[in-house]
């Protein structure tokens, strides 16, 4: 039986945390600091619109955290006219070597570069939101953690069913053992995942 989800509604995962799913999931979080974690990709911006506007003001949201720069995480990067944009200081150094490699798709690549990009490192996180360093699917993932909820964002690094591929231009495949050995100290309850590859089995 399949679970995926019909359509493109908005999903409630916690009392704070919301999820727009797609091919590539954007999450919400409200925490008094509104957060988007990953904006999928560029088609999905009518579904954003149609669908999780009515949940939050696009221009009213404080902070948008990449958990890498994939074509599918940072799509839509430019839907938040007010948000700080930040990935981790890795990401971000890896992206001005290789605009390409980093994003995977030139036309996005292009537009990304005149982003301002701060390194999550330099930011005071909203209360209650950690980062986690990933390295693997990219040297410099980031999953969140929000441990008020037990919930777990992990980007691209680890699936309801399944891991990252590691054999990306900025993969550091080496890494992925460790990445995945520290995730498993984390008691998650939640999954929120970038995507959800293995739920149809389930
Ligand atoms: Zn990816």
């Amino acid at each position: 039986m399949s679970m995926r989800p019909a359509g493109y509604a908005v999903q409630n995962i916690s009392k704070h945390v919301w999820k727009l799913p797609g091919d590539s999931n954007i999450y919400y979080l409200d925490l008094g600091a509104k957060v988007i974690i990953d904006t999928s990709e560029r088609p999905q911006r009518a579904k954003m619109d149609l669908f999780l506007s009515k949940f939050v003001d696009f221009s009213k949201i404080d902070l948008v955290i990449f958990t890498h720069f994939h074509l599918d995480h940072v799509g839509n990067f430019d839907a938040f006219p007010n948000a700080r944009l930040v990935a981790s200081r890795a990401e971000i150094e890896d992206f001005r070597k290789d605009v390409y490699g980093a994003v995977l798709d030139k036309n996005l690549a292009e537009k990304f570069k005149h982003a301002n990009l701060v390194a999550i490192e330099d930011i005071q996180l909203p209360r209650g939101l950690e980062v986690i360093p990933s390295p693997g699917h990219t040297r410099g993932s980031i999953c969140i953690w929000y441990p008020a909820e037990k919930i777990l964002f992990s980007g691209d690094t680890l699936f309801p069913v399944g891991i990252g591929r590691t054999d990306l231009p900025t993969s550091v495949p080496d890494e992925m053992p460790k990445t995945l050995a520290k995730l498993t100290q984390y008691n998650f309850k939640t999954l929120c995942a970038g995507h959800d590859y293995g739920l149809e089995q389930l």
